[in-house]
């Protein structure tokens, strides 16, 4: 990078420090970053909601996203993008062909392949400097504790109730922050959770419906999983930076087919198995 690009971006991210309100003293110069950092992160550095002091908090942070599918492809490229610390992102299967049509971050030459490992191969393409970590494995009641420990925020991008209760009550257990989400057909849900603070994926649905159908039985279109899993990859970088408030104490109800989003509330329930008793 020439000096001149050099002052010019450094000048940049000053400047959008300055219009934030705060006295530009007060505020964290981008000297905290390299100039490698700087020159690929410029565009979300010159916004005066995020700046060095996010940057930096999101370059100090371990995610662990559960899933390495239709969801997992928006969040773990957007993370991994933007220049989270650590990614680990885990699936126990293989790419199927059925997969490709939804799940951006496997291509026609990874049938077969473990889909962490496929997800992981493309993340470290896009972004050398993040330690991306695949992990073959079902998260289950008995290992989430062990896979949750250490981490700053989990984005739950599983397709099953089973494993969404298992990652919202090993959160809980931890208080590690989670962002959980499903989609079906058109239709989807968004939801940040701080455990002990807000309520918890089990406070807004306390059990699984007895009839849900599965994305085999219900289809999903591609587009569908990209805006929730979009979403979902924009309260995780909320969470982590507090750059803007997450979605908590509710959910998001996302209708893809009318186009309209509705903010539904939720409380706390004291009777909560996973988070009435913190
Ligand atoms: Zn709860």
């Amino acid at each position: 990078m020439s000096d001149d690009r050099r002052a010019f971006l450094r000048g940049l991210v000053r400047s959008a420090a300055g219009q934030a309100g705060a006295p530009q003293e007060a505020r964290p110069e981008p000297a905290g970053l390299s100039d490698a950092e700087v020159e690929r992160y410029a565009r979300q550095l010159v916004l005066p909601e995020w700046g060095a002091a996010a940057q930096v908090a999101l370059s100090e942070a371990n995610v662990l996203v559960v899933g390495a599918g239709a969801l997992a492809a928006p969040v773990a490229s957007y993370l991994v993008g933007a220049g989270v610390g650590r990614l680990g992102i885990l699936d126990p299967d293989e790419v199927e062909v059925s997969n490709l049509h939804r799940q951006t971050l496997h291509f026609t030459p990874d049938l077969g392949l473990p889909k962490a490992e496929s997800a992981a191969a493309k993340l470290r393409f896009l972004n050398p400097d993040v330690v991306v970590e695949p992990y073959q494995v079902r998260l289950e009641e008995d290992n989430a504790a062990a896979l949750i420990e250490g981490q700053d925020v989990v984005v739950d991008c599983s397709d099953s109730f089973a494993t969404r209760y298992a990652v919202n009550a090993a959160c809980c257990a931890a208080r590690v922050r989670l962002v959980e989400a499903g989609v079906l057909g058109l239709q989807g849900m968004v939801m940040s959770i701080k455990p002990g603070r807000t309520a918890c994926y089990r406070c807004a649905f306390p059990a699984a419906p007895a009839d849900a159908p599965s994305c085999a039985d219900a289809g999903v279109l591609g587009p569908a999983a990209g805006v929730v899993g979009s979403l979902q990859a924009l309260e995780a970088m909320k969470l982590l930076t507090g750059v803007a408030p997450a979605l908590t104490d509710g959910f998001l109800q996302v209708d893809l087919a009318s186009a309209e989003f509705l903010r539904v509330h939720a409380s706390r329930r004291a009777d909560c198995p996973d988070c009435g008793k913190l």
